[in-house]
């Protein structure tokens, strides 16, 4: 059930949180299904909600700096790279960033999917800092969706992918940054493993130039795991998917495209030579090409769209600039058909 997110409704997911049971709650890149991070049972319970493979590692969210150390072994960190992780984490937490950095033992395998390091975050949203407090200190959450589905990015998507099994959804309203993290491994040198809601520019202005991993732009994706992410094991190919077939264009051919009754069209922003008014089948992320808008509408319009029976949904790539890598990174992902 949706309980709006208040005093009372965050005390009694807390006590949930802190009895082993899920709750689904609201941060600023998506909606989290949250588990204690150190209570293995409660870990499973997340796995098998959402249909998620379990060598998928989740990321720990945590409320503060200061009780990083609960959860990673800064011991382990070579001085000059805690000191960087120091910086880094003062520059960009809470906010949409995830570190992966060497796991202390108390984090359970199953956190990880049995790897030696730790993902961790610290949101903004007041909801999850709080929740997190009040629980279980740190607290492991993936994105509260089926396994392979769209993120959702307000608590009634959460209701239409898991309200069946689950007893609580905090709703903090619609989520402000709208895409999942950027996950950055810290364990060598840094290295972006997933681009998401921090643009690599705010990071490389403190960092230097940072490589990527490697995604193929489509095709089949025949094995499992993309080349180059093979140390970050639950970047599938094929993810974030509506159930609606759905094909990535870039701006020309977009602008190309003969238009059909039964499909539906996803625009980065106006001017692209989009047709008038298509009802519900057209969207615009942003009318002005602005990333951040067009990332914090991004799955929202998808929603829209795949509940709207289409046979097919055309989205046009956005700009790579900002959030646009991440925003292709993710319809990249929807676009690409399983095996
Ligand atoms: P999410 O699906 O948003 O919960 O993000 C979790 C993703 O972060 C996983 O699918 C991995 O790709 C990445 N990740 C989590 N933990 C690790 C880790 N220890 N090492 C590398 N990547 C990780
Ligand atoms: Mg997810």
């Amino acid at each position: 059930m949706i309980y709006p997110a208040n005093e009372e409704s965050l005390r009694i997911a807390a006590a949930a949180l802190r009895a082993g049971e899920p709750v689904a709650f609201p941060t600023e890149t998506v909606y989290g299904l949250g588990a204690g991070a150190f209570n293995p049972r409660a870990l499973a319970k997340i796995f098998e909600i959402k249909g998620r493979p379990r060598f998928d590692p989740l990321i720990v969210h945590i409320a503060g700096l200061e009780t990083l150390g609960d959860v990673v072994d800064l011991e382990a960190l070579a001085p000059g790279v805690r000191d960087e992780v120091r910086r880094i984490g003062e520059a960009f937490w809470p906010g949409p960033l995830t570190l992966v950095l060497p796991k202390l033992p108390s984090v359970p395998d199953l956190a990880t999917a049995g790897l030696a390091t730790v993902a961790v975050r610290i949101p903004v949203h007041p909801v999850a800092r709080e929740l997190i407090r009040l629980s279980t200190g740190a607290v492991a959450a993936p994105s509260a969706n089926r396994f392979g589905r769209l993120s959702p990015t307000r608590a009634e998507h959460v209701a239409e992918q898991l309200g069946d099994r689950l007893e609580i959804i905090l709703d903090g309203g619609p989520a402000e940054v709208g895409i999942e993290s950027t996950v950055l491994d810290m364990t060598d040198r840094p290295r972006i493993l997933r681009p998401g809601g921090l643009p690599r520019a705010r990071l490389e202005a403190l960092l230097g130039p940072l490589p990527v991993s490697g995604l193929p732009v489509s095709g089949p994706s025949g094995e499992l795991h993309s080349p180059g992410v093979w140390n970050s094991p639950g970047l599938l190919t094929s993810h974030y998917a509506p159930r609606t077939p759905l094909y990535l264009h870039d701006s020309g051919e977009m602008a190309g495209l003969e238009y059909r009754e039964d499909e539906g069209y996803l625009f980065f922003s106006r001017g692209h030579g989009e047709p008038g008014d298509r009802g519900g089948a057209l969207e615009v992320l942003s009318d002005e090409g602005d990333s951040l808008e067009a990332a914090a509408n991004l799955f929202a319009a998808l929603h829209r769209l795949d509940s709207l029976g289409l046979r097919a949904i055309h989205a046009e790539a956005a700009p790579p600039q900002a959030l646009g890598e991440a925003i292709n990174d993710r319809l990249r992902r929807a676009a690409a058909r399983e095996p």
